[in-house]
């Protein structure tokens, strides 16, 4: 067997087998997906006229790339918030890696491309085959649009891990180095804010450029006492100061 194609299969991972097969999988289908996405994008688009497409393409960039920064954020928070390993389906696969990240920083450095991500894959995979599958043949503006907006948008969701990888990165190479200092992906300064105890703000790890606002804003917050109060869940964090209280 190839080493290369060794490598990328290799089941001595702390997860299981059927989980790494799952990842690849996913990550397969990303790539076609976005192929065909694209292609429905660009064909509705050239039905609208390159003339008003020309300025649509920026727009939809810039509302694609934001929405993958809070989607980030979102599935983050919820990851950080609620739950926790023992959760049935959930725990293991998606809310370990997400407590071990603060525990062990640079543990992400380890991790090859099929574990950074496998993950954000998967739940890539149940976004995009509806899209697909629905706008298939665009016959509306808002079609073509939400269509365009979804290519930047999945790309920036499936960079997402990898950014933030390289955000953790003591040396990541130059190019990326310089991507960091413009801003236009997660600045290792700028992630370090959440990696502060209790962990519980800057959730956004795609370029972070939410994060100031929903701060201001006190999103997360905002969100935590609606659950609470319309579900009646708290959060980790409150389990774990009780739990504190009442062993002290
Ligand atoms: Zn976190
Ligand atoms: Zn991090």
């Amino acid at each position: 067997m190839p080493s290369m194609f060794k490598s990328f299969v290799r089941l001595d991972f702390g997860y299981s087998p059927f989980h790494r097969f799952f990842e690849i999988a996913a990550i397969l289908s990303f790539f076609a997906l976005v192929v065909i996405i694209s292609i429905q994008a660009y064909t509705g688009l050239a039905t609208l006229g390159w003339q008003t497409a020309i300025w649509l393409v920026p727009v939809t960039a810039l509302f694609g790339y934001v929405g993958a920064d809070f989607a980030s954020g979102f599935v983050h928070w919820m990851g950080d918030t609620f739950g926790g390993e023992e959760t049935p389906v959930l725990g293991e696969a998606f809310i370990k890696p997400f407590r071990d990240h603060h525990t062990h920083p640079n543990g992400i450095c380890e991790h090859d491309f099929v574990e950074v991500n496998g993950n954000n894959s998967i739940v890539l995979a149940l976004y995009m085959i509806p899209v697909t599958l629905i706008f298939s043949d665009p016959t509306s503006t808002i079609h073509i649009l939400i269509l365009a907006a979804s290519v930047f948008f999945t790309v920036g969701v499936f960079m997402t891990n990898q950014f933030h990888k390289w955000a953790h990165m003591d040396n990541p190479p130059a190019y990326i180095e310089a991507l960091q200092k413009w801003g236009l992906i997660l600045g290792p300064e700028h992630h370090d804010v959440h990696h502060t105890s209790p962990y519980d703000t800057y959730y956004c790890i795609t370029c972070g450029w939410l994060n100031p606002i929903l701060q201001r804003l006190q999103f997360f917050e905002t969100m935590e006492k609606i659950v609470y109060r319309t579900l009646g869940v708290g959060t980790s964090r409150d389990k774990l100061k009780s739990s504190s209280d009442s062993a002290g």
